[in-house]
């Protein structure tokens, strides 16, 4: 059964319209399940009722024309109440409701089951039989894991088929996802593939058939070339046989074969990219399957052929920094940094991927660069939207794809209003960040990466409350030298200096890979990260500590943080190594006093041991970002969960009120530089628990700031007070709201969401 469930949800994956994917579905069911009828209702929440939208056994001239209200018949009961309905005799049922154009009265036996996506209940999924049959639990099970596995591809091909046929008179689409940078942005999307990977090439349909048809052939040509040349230079080098596999490469590209499926999927509706990766993907999975250790490496050929006639394709058309449109806003599968760096950056205006969360790095790298972002946007049709206009809310974490124009109106209005703040808040962007009652707030920024504007940023701040070192490494295709490493350090070091700069150690692992060291683990979050991967591999962390303390000779304002410490004996050995790097630049000739120390408080773990710690560093860092991924177990770049992260989660609050107290018990100085510390309210709340210091990206600086500004230390510490009463985030939020209402600054939080 597993199987015929696998393959029907497969097959209902790769249909290419809504209606191929509801056929596929009603015929592939009723067959499994030998049954006379089978059914789907899709609920339209214009008409606030269930259509019947295909169906195989019942009147075909029903579809589009039946339609129910929740609780009205049986399938209005089975979407009401969000439940399945298994039914021997269903014209004895009270609910009961007879169509004429269905044909119904014949069939007696009812099999209803709700299909619902994210909560959402999409629509009813039934099957019927004309004699009384008892469907059996087997047959229940099998439908309800049916629907429940179809709601998420039918979830996205809804979506699609919204584009197809626009609902709404003025063909607008919506799509929902996490808010992971603020700001609204009017622009044209493009979407984008990583290069010369065939897993990631979207869908797209072709505007020009031919243009497609004649480019493949061209690709293909330039690949057999190149296996030709490659086999005459190898031919004096390899056996025969060896030489003989390059013939088969070239038979596998000649027209006659791999050349002319690709092109018949183009003729089908997919561009050329799409259309090879398809036919690649399908030989590959065949061959996998083949009991024939020959014909199973050939997969892997086919793959690498694939690849390299894709590289070709994708060369084809490259865009260029001109041919990017002048609001760009970037829509992917998953964005990584270096695609970020592809688009000029005067020409990119938003982000927007279908993986991702709001404190994945590429958000957290947004943020930084102030482009507005929407993740985790897991219905997207990206086939359908490149070249579309789209309107970008990051802060409600909405796109609107082809806008009307009374919505375009609506958001010029609130860009202007933005831009307004903006130039307000900016003439406070020089005065103190204290309170009304005296209380001095320390603001810090968080750097690394992006490029940020020192000379402006300077009189502003305190200094660098955490440089992600990362993104060096994440730029190189090795890891850097320590020449190359002391080079960008002593950049940051002396563009803040006489300000404290605190270097995290290199924090990969997680969602933050390497090119060049990948790690691949089943739950990386909670495997190999930050001081866990640098201390097993001391020769690197050595080199990054040596360069750190080699660019601070003569500034004396270097701090270092050690990322993702979970026990007292990672600080130990991080130690030792400090000062063995510190004897050995001794011995060079560069005398250095022991830079100040810090751990980051991030792994619930050191909330219990504090004082041991305290015992050992100078101070204390709170990522609150992964204090909140791991003190709640929600995976902080999952869209399915993203809902459940919340700084503001009470656990989370009391966890850093806790640590505050005990910090200040303890003297420790303590900062706060996960994304908390950059969110108004969130900020307060730090500042009210009594933290030392709040360390943000730079664009967060403006509103935090105005928010000190206006806000007493009184009435933030009673704000801490109230909100640690509460038992759920949405209280706390709804809370923290009101406060901002009361005390007029609405303006500085996130718009309200109305759709
Ligand atoms: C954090 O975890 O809050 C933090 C600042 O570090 P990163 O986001 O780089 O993991
Ligand atoms: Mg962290």
């Amino acid at each position: 059964m597993l199987d015929v469930l696998r393959r029907i949800v497969q097959e209902v994956n790769g249909a290419r319209s809504l209606e191929a994917a509801l056929a596929t579905m009603v015929r592939r069911i009723r067959k499994a399940m030998q049954t006379d009828v089978c059914s789907v209702y899709l609920f339209d929440p214009a008409q606030d009722r269930l259509v019947l939208m295909d169906t195989i056994g019942l009147h075909t001239q029903a579809v589009g024309h039946v339609t129910l209200r929740l609780g009205e018949g049986l399938v209005g009961l089975v979407g009401q109440r969000e439940e399945p309905l298994n039914l021997e005799d269903a014209p004895a049922h009270p609910l009961f409701r007879y169509f004429k154009e269905t044909g119904e009265e014949r069939f007696s036996s009812f099999l209803g089951v709700p299909i619902i996506h994210q909560r959402r209940m999409l629509g009813v999924l039934v099957v019927q039989q004309k004699d009384n049959r008892r469907y059996d639990e087997g047959d229940e099970a099998f439908l309800v894991t049916m629907a429940a596995q179809l709601a998420g591809v039918l979830a996205h091909a809804l979506a699609t088929g919204t584009l197809n046929r626009p609902t709404r008179a003025d063909g607008m689409a919506t799509f929902k996802g996490v808010a992971a940078s603020p700001g609204v942005i009017i622009g044209e999307a493009v979407v984008i593939a990583p290069p010369a990977d065939l897993d990631s090439v979207p869908d797209l349909i072709p505007t020009d058939v031919d243009y497609e048809v004649r480019r493949l052939s061209e690709a293909i040509a330039q690949v057999r070339n190149e296996i030709r040349g490659a086999s005459e230079r190898l031919a004096s080098r390899i056996t025969t046989q060896e030489l003989a596999l390059f013939d088969v490469y070239e038979q596998m590209l000649a027209d006659a074969s791999l050349g002319q499926e690709v092109e018949k999927r183009i003729r089908e509706g997919q561009w050329a990219p799409g259309a090879l990766a398809d036919v690649v993907r399908r030989h590959v999975k065949y061959l996998e399957r083949v009991d024939d250790d020959y014909l199973r490496e050939r997969a892997a050929d086919i793959r690498d052929l694939g690849r390299r006639v894709l590289a070709h394709l994708q060369e084809e058309n490259p865009r260029t920094p001109d041919t990017y449109p002048e609001r760009c806003i970037l829509v992917g599968d998953e964005i990584s940094v270096t695609m970020l760096g592809e688009v000029p950056r005067e020409k990119l205006a938003g982000l927007v991927s279908i993986r991702g969360s709001s404190t994945s790095h590429v958000a957290i790298l947004a943020r930084a660069m102030g482009i507005p972002t929407v993740l985790g946007m897991v219905d997207l049709p990206l086939p359908r939207l490149n070249s579309a206009q789209v309107i970008l809310d990051g802060y409600r974490g909405r796109l609107f794809v082809r806008p009307g124009e009374e919505l375009i109106k609506r958001y010029q209005h609130l860009i202007a209003e933005e831009q307004a703040l903006a130039k307000v808040l900016e003439h406070e962007q020089d005065l103190p960040s204290c309170t009304p009652d005296g209380h001095v707030m320390p603001l810090m920024v968080n750097t690394g990466l992006a490029v940020d504007a020192v000379g402006v940023l300077k009189p502003r701040i305190s200094g660098v409350g955490l440089y992600r070192t990362e993104v060096p490494f994440m730029i190189t295709e090795r890891f850097p030298g320590e020449q190359e490493q002391a080079r960008l350090y002593r950049e940051q070091l002396e563009g803040f200096a006489p300000l404290p700069v605190v270097m995290r150690t290199l924090d990969i692992g997680g969602d933050k890979d390497l090119p060049y060291f990948p790690i691949n683990e089943a739950n990386p979050f909670l495997g190999w990260r930050g001081i866990r991967v640098t201390l097993d591999h001391p020769e690197v962390l050595m080199v990054q500590l040596r360069a750190m303390l080699r660019a601070s000779d003569g500034l004396g304002n270097l701090q270092i943080l050690l990322p993702m410490i979970t026990n007292i004996d990672e600080v130990d050995a991080a130690l030792r190594l400090l000062d063995r790097a510190l004897i050995e630049l001794a011995e060079e000739g560069i005398q250095l006093a022991r830079p100040r120390v810090g751990v980051m408080i991030e792994v619930p773990a050191t909330l219990y041991q504090l004082e041991a710690l305290a015992a050992r560093v100078d101070f204390f860092s709170v990522g609150s970002n992964d204090l909140t991924q791991y003190l709640l177990a929600v995976d902080r770049n999952n869209p399915r969960v993203a809902e459940l992260y919340d700084s503001c989660h009470p656990a989370v609050l009391a966890a850093l009120a806790h640590l505050a107290q005990e910090a200040t018990r303890l003297r420790v100085p303590t900062s706060v530089c996960g994304e908390l510390a950059g969110d108004p309210a969130g900020a307060l709340l730090l500042m009210g628990m009594g933290f030392d210091a709040l360390s943000m990206n730079a664009p967060s600086l403006p509103r935090v700031r105005a928010a000190i500004r206006r806000v007493s230390l009184a009435s933030a510490r009673d704000l801490v007070d109230q909100t640690l009463a509460m038992p759920t985030s949405r209280e706390v939020r709804a809370y923290l709201g009101k406060c901002f209402s009361d005390w007029q600054l609405d303006h500085l939080l996130p718009p309200k969401d109305e759709h």
